[in-house]
């Protein structure tokens, strides 16, 4: 057995992931893997570690900050991503804490995260959340407003943006949202789109993804 068959939700992903690129042309290996570990505690996000697993993402600060810390000590090539909406009185743990920060959505936020990237000398990679569908309580840019807040977070304030993120409506085919984001990357030069979770990650892979973000499907039902 390899240690990838140790979790088998975990191998089940890693297969279906392959199978999707592999229908849609693509090479597995150019497509990364978020291991959305929130909510989860349990010794399950340590056997998914030594199952070869190295990305993970986390939408809370807090939370990150209780399980993350001594498991990236151990594991000192662990990439830890934010996908949640971040407040700017959590900015500097969240600089301190994480690798990428893929939900950078809006102005305030992008200002406060720059500052504190420059008082930390860390450079985080980050990942411009978008709207696509235009929902009222969901966080990101609108599709509309992308290009003149990619100019402000790229060239006035510095970040290092690589791509850009989405969480298309629950109840749609998110198709469409994710052949939108990928043209406001490519129109914006940006190479990085993540999209597809648990229950749509064969699609976005099929529309371009190159980081999928999946908890459920590795780690089980959410409480
Ligand atoms: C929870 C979450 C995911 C993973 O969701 P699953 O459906 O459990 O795979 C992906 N992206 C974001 C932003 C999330 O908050």
């Amino acid at each position: 057995m390899t240690d990838e068959q140790m979790v088998p939700s975990y191998s089940n992903v890693r297969e279906r992931m392959e199978a999707a690129a592999k229908l849609a042309g693509r090479n597995a290996s150019e497509i990364e893997l978020v291991a959305v570990s929130k909510t989860y505690f349990d010794d399950k996000i340590e056997r998914v570690i030594q199952a070869g697993q190295r990305i993970f993402g986390e939408n809370r600060v807090q939370e990150a900050q209780q399980k993350w810390p001594a498991l990236k000590q151990k594991y000192p090539d662990i990439e830890l991503r934010l996908i949640g909406p971040l407040q700017s009185n959590k900015a500097a743990d969240a600089v301190a804490l994480f690798d990428i920060i893929e939900s950078v959505d809006r102005e305030k936020i992008a200002r406060t995260l720059a500052k504190e990237m420059k008082k930390q000398k860390r450079d985080l990679k980050c990942y411009i959340q978008v709207n696509t569908g235009l929902e009222p309580q969901k966080a990101g840019i609108e599709p509309e407003r992308l290009d003149d807040f990619v100019g402000l977070c790229r060239d006035e304030l510095g970040l290092d943006v690589i791509g850009l993120m989405c969480i298309p409506p629950f109840d749609e085919y998110p198709g469409p949202h994710f052949a939108l984001l990928r043209k406001l990357a490519r129109r914006n030069g940006l190479k990085e789109l993540s999209m597809g979770m648990s229950g749509d990650f064969e699609t976005a892979i099929s529309f371009g993804a190159t980081s999928v973000r999946v908890g459920s499907a590795i780690f089980g039902a959410r409480k």
